[in-house]
């Protein structure tokens, strides 16, 4: 049997990676030259971690977590005014949670397709996927750098993203699927040892209304990872016409303090860059193609799971899909996978929808407000109210 993953991200990667062990040949097709090197520091907790540790990926997830203790929220002076105490933030989570720069988690899920006997997984970067055919017959995509412009398979997985193409080509244009969630995001790494060494072991992140800046010090002991979110009611996908991204964050983010005017200073041209969104689709899989990862359900930054439900959706698909022996008991497997795996991101995009009001605050009050709530974790009992705001309620 042979599958088409269209990206190479960490949903596509696992993917490719659990249906080569169960003896798929597997062709991945990423539009990007290399493995992306952009992205922003992400908690992982929630299924992934369960799932992660059934597939054997956990331990090559722990090899390259950062040791955070806490999340700070810091005045423009640079002091602290709230804490959530890390150990704490794990017992809210359920129970362990890593601090993982996204293109480590890649490049973890990357590495480990060498698990797979050698020939059955090949990744081919460069490789952007611009039309997607299905019927009863099989499938086929158009790829630029294929000899003949399309590749055929017995099963076509959509892992390309929150813009995937392959929705777009088979399940109808992105303007029906994608609530933004009223923010934009950027996320983007600098070289600055000096604050690097000032902020070292915790998330710190200005205590501002209606914008947050938040940053992270790499092993490398040089760079500084940061993370710039802030209101934009337009709900624009991709590059916005008024100016560079930086331009943008650089206007957005005027007067936080020393430190973010410094990310200001050494911030490339073109960060990554992105409305805050969800996506949200009445059916997943058709015939013989599914989509999985944020291209069927991105939960968004504000659920603090994408990376989580990119390895647990992606393994369960492996579970479902990889048993398969016959071009006609793929549609089956696919809708079972829907079914069973449809309830989790729902409910985490919940939780990302309820963050949406209190993780960047409107005003003074709700400012005050959050404060709170970040101090109350301690308290007995209101902990667990507090965690079902922050992550929803833990999946198995
Ligand atoms: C460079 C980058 C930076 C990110 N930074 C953030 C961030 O700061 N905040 C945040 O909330 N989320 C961010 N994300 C999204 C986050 O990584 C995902 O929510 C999560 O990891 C789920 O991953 P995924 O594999 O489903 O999708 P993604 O990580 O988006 O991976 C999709 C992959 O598909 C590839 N692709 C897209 N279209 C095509 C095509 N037509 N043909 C071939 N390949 C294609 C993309 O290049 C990408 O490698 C980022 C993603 C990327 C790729």
């Amino acid at each position: 049997m042979k599958a088409v993953v269209v990206g190479a991200g960490i949903a596509g990667l696992v993917a490719a990676r659990q249906l080569g062990l169960a003896g798929w040949d597997v062709e991945v097709l990423e539009k990007s030259d290399v493995p992306r090197g952009d992205g922003y520091m992400m908690d992982f907790f929630g299924p992934g971690v369960a799932a992660s540790e059934r597939i054997g990926l956990y331990p090559r997830l722990a090899a390259v977590a950062y040791h955070v203790e806490a999340a700070e929220y810091v005045d423009l002076q640079g002091h602290p005014t709230s804490s959530l105490d890390y150990d704490q933030f794990a017992r809210l989570a359920g129970g362990k949670v890593l601090s993982l720069l996204r293109p480590d988690m890649e490049r973890a899920a990357l590495a480990a397709l060498e698990d797979v006997p050698s020939g059955r997984v090949r990744v081919r970067y460069g490789a952007p996927v611009s039309q997607a055919w299905g019927d009863e017959d099989g499938v086929r995509v158009g790829v630029d750098d294929s000899p003949d412009g399309t590749l055929a398979a017995d099963a076509l997985i959509g892992a390309d993203g929150i813009h995937s193409e392959v929705r777009a080509q088979l399940f109808g244009p992105e303007e029906e699927y994608l609530r933004p969630l009223g923010m934009r995001a950027s996320a983007f790494i600098v070289t600055e040892p000096d604050l690097n060494a000032r902020f070292r072991n915790r998330f710190v992140l200005t205590d501002s209304i209606d914008r947050v800046a938040a940053l992270y010090s790499l092993r490398s002991e040089e760079e500084v990872a940061a993370f710039m979110v802030y209101r934009d009611a337009t709900g624009a996908t991709g590059y916005l016409p008024s100016g560079s991204p930086r331009e943008r964050l650089r206007r957005e983010f005027a007067g936080l303090g020393h430190a973010v005017d410094r990310l200001l200073e050494l911030c490339p041209e073109h960060p990554y860059d992105d409305a805050v969104a969800q996506i949200v689709m009445p059916c997943w899989q058709r015939g013989r193609t599914v989509l999985v990862g944020d291209a069927c359900g991105a939960v968004s930054l504000l659920a603090g799971q994408g990376g989580s439900l990119a390895i647990a959706g992606a393994a369960l698909l492996g579970d479902i899909l990889g048993p398969v022996a016959s071009p006609e008991g793929i549609g089956p497997a696919l809708a079972e996978f829907e079914r069973r795996w449809r309830p989790v991101v729902e409910e985490a995009q919940a939780a990302g929808r309820r963050a949406a009001s209190s993780f960047l605050p409107a005003n003074r009050t709700q400012r005050l407000l959050r404060r709170w709530i970040i101090r109350a974790t301690h308290l007995p009992g209101i902990d667990r109210l507090v965690a079902r705001q922050i992550v929803g309620r833990i999946a198995k």
